[in-house]
Formats: structure tokens, sequence, C-alpha cells
């Protein structure tokens, strides 16, 4: 969606983020152990920023990189599914050492969908790493998944190597406007 880089995240301003931690992803190395990193946190807090400064230090340091939202992967796997293509096109994908699947929540996904997905994150288990957005904990990815049982089994593999970065605080889209307030007498 833009260019956003690690070196213009302010850390001051998100507590949630540790700096050290961030700064060693930046090197990349997790992407030869392919293990995932996940950003969890409300709208605002720098999640994207975040996972497209991650995917451009990958792509410098020679990774191939593909960044789309959690719905734009799923249209993609369900065009390759209607053409018989699923399998061809999971293994084209485990080429990139590192997909980003940006917004896992805002937009609940049907069975199929959510059966895609899942086999997306199965094909890259222990062999291609994952950037995960998410503005739900872990704990309501059910919903999102419309199947606990999908839900757990996806968060099993996809946090079994990872690192999991919590971001806090309100939205730095809204910094500087006023605060609401509300008064009763
Ligand atoms: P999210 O994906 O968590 O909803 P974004 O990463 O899109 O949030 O951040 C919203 C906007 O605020 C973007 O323009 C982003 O560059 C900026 N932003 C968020 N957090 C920070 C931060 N800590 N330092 C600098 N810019 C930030
Ligand atoms: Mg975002």
């Amino acid at each position: 969606p833009g260019i956003k880089t690690l070196e213009e995240f302010n850390f001051e301003h998100q507590p949630g983020a540790d700096r050290t931690l961030i700064a060693h992803l930046g090197t990349s190395s997790y992407l030869q152990e392919a293990k995932n990193v996940i950003l969890l946190g409300p709208p605002g807090t720098g999640k994207t920023h975040l996972a497209i400064g991650l995917g451009i230090k990958a792509a410098k340091t020679g990774h191939r990189v593909l960044f789309d939202t959690a719905n734009g992967w799923v249209t993609r796997l369900q065009e390759a599914h209607s053409r018989g293509k699923l399998a061809t096109e999971l293994s084209r994908l485990r080429r990139y050492s590192l997909l980003i699947v940006d917004e896992v929540g805002y937009v609940p996904f049907d069975q199929d969908a959510a059966n895609l997905f899942f086999q997306l994150v199965s094909s890259r288990y222990e062999y291609a790493s994952l950037i995960l957005t998410s503005n739900l904990p872990f704990g309501r990815w059910g919903d999102v998944f419309g199947d606990p049982t999908i839900a757990s089994a996806m968060i099993d593999r996809v946090v079994h190597h990872a690192d999991v970065l919590s971001l806090k605080g309100t939205s730095y889209r809204l910094r500087g406007h006023k605060t609401l307030t509300t008064t009763t007498n």
C-alpha cells in the first residue's frame, strides 16, 4: 500500500514494540529458519508499517517477498482453486521466502476461504516465513475463521516458530486530535 521503513518508525510512540527485537528482525535472519512474525494490536498502532518495513529489509537482503491483505490472498487462492491449480499456486508461493498477510480479522472468512487460508499456512509451516497482522487477539480468531478447530490448528502452526509483537495504545492516525470525553452529571 505504500513505502514504510523501520527507520521511520517512532518507538517512543509505541511502547509495545521491542526495539531490540525489531532491529534483530530487520537483519532478516528469521527467514533462514522459516520463522514467522505476528503483529497484533488495535487499528493505527503501526502493524502494517512494521510489516512493510520488515518486508523491505527482507527484499534488500535478497529475499523474494509478496504483500497482500488476508482477503487478497484468499481471492488469489480461490482463483487458482477454480482453475484446478491450487497446489501449483501454493508451491509457486513457496519460492518466496516471505509472504506478508495484512489485516487478518477485519473481514470474516466463509468456510471455503478459511480452508484455503489454512492450506496457505500449512504449506509454509517450517518451510518459509509469514508475517501476519491482526487487530484481534488469537482468542478471537475463531470468529474470523468461523470455526474454532481450524483457527486453533492454524494458530498452532503459525506460532510454533514465531515472534509475536503486541502493539498497544491509541491510533497514530489520530494523534494530535482532541480526545473525546464524556461527562455525566
Ligand atoms: P495499523 O496497520 O496498525 O492499523 P498502520 O501501520 O497503518 O497501522 O499505521 C497508521 C499510520 O500511522 C501509518 O501512516 C503509519 O506509518 C503511521 N504510524 C503508526 N505507528 C507509527 C509509529 N510508531 N511511528 C511512525 N509512524 C507510525
Ligand atoms: Mg494496517
